[in-house]
């Protein structure tokens, strides 16, 4: 332990925030999304707050959920930079990784294939993703594109088996896990919070974790839910192996592999060609979700 990181880049997932109790609660417009948007940004905001308050110099909040629209900035701390939807680059997904020296993951969930609450990687769709015969977490896709740009991953939040996945990838990270087997109703948020706010602070302190630079190369089965036609289909379209619903590839790096899983969940390859355009639309998409999400609590005291 030495000195204290300062400059924090947060990236907030809703599957294990305080707000999630059920796949609908996960889903785009429903009732149970729009009271998991402010409780999930509440659980944001704790965090926020506490790293201001214990020497962090600036903060950005990526929001990684979906659409990439969930949170309400005008419930987070100010000093707090809230970025809302999608980049195609330099960091897939989170575009300019800023200033930060050290990356937080809030309310995330397990990999697809494993049983935590709501598990998935990328998209429920998926339905089993193993890269070299071991299932592969979400957080191993974020920390590799982050780990060219120096960023530690320093603290992580999840239900048991996502932590559990985090700290098996990522030696020393802190881990605050959120136990949903008590049910909303029964679940002292605020208590929980104060752990989370203590426990991130704890980890500005943790030095010990190293940017997460995986070594290739690296060989992908992914298995799609969505049954052995649409796993053809998808391989096909971008001139990959198939066996059954499994989607084969093998790629040089995580780099390489994370840009074949993006064009397997959410691409094809005229989408691919006018991608600056579709994100345009997409993230309209995602901004109009989240007006629907204030008028849905409007009148709500927070
Ligand atoms: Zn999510």
């Amino acid at each position: 332990m030495g000195d204290k990181f300062k400059r924090i880049l947060i990236i907030a997932d809703i599957e294990g925030s305080t707000g999630c109790w059920n796949y609908r609660a996960s889903s785009f417009m429903t009732n149970e999304w729009a009271r998991a948007c402010v409780e999930m940004t509440r659980d944001v905001n704790a965090v926020v707050q506490a790293l201001f308050q214990n020497g962090a110099e600036t903060v950005r909040v990526k929001d990684f959920h979906r659409t990439g629209y969930n949170l309400l900035p005008e419930l987070i701390d100010s000093r707090a930079d809230v970025v809302h939807g999608y980049r195609t680059g330099p960091v897939p997904g989170i575009g300019d990784p800023g200033e930060a020296e050290a990356v937080m993951f809030l309310g995330m969930h397990a990999a697809s294939g494993t049983d935590g609450f709501l598990a998935h990687t990328l998209t429920s769709r998926v339905q089993q993703l193993e890269i070299n015969g071991a299932p592969l977490a979400e957080i191993q896709l974020f920390a590799s594109s982050l780990g060219p740009w120096g960023l530690k991953p320093i603290f992580f939040s999840g239900c048991a088996v996502a932590c559990k996945q985090a700290s098996a990838v990522i030696e020393k990270i802190l881990v605050y896990p959120i136990d949903k087997s008590v049910g909303q109703n029964r679940f002292d948020a605020a208590s929980w919070r104060a752990g989370l706010q203590q426990a991130a602070v704890e980890a500005l302190e943790n030095n010990l974790t190293a940017p997460y630079k995986p070594g290739g190369p690296l060989r992908a089965m992914v298995q799609m839910r969505t049954g052995e036609i649409a796993a053809q289909k998808i391989a096909k379209r971008w001139g990959l192996n198939y066996r059954g619903k499994q989607i084969i590839f093998d790629a040089p790096d995580m780099h390489e592999l994370y840009m074949n899983l993006i064009r397997i969940c959410y691409l094809t390859p005229a989408v691919e060609k006018m991608l600056p355009l579709c994100l345009l639309a997409y993230n309209l998409w995602g901004k109009i979700g989240l007006a629907w999400v204030r008028w849905r609590n409007r009148g709500q005291k927070n």
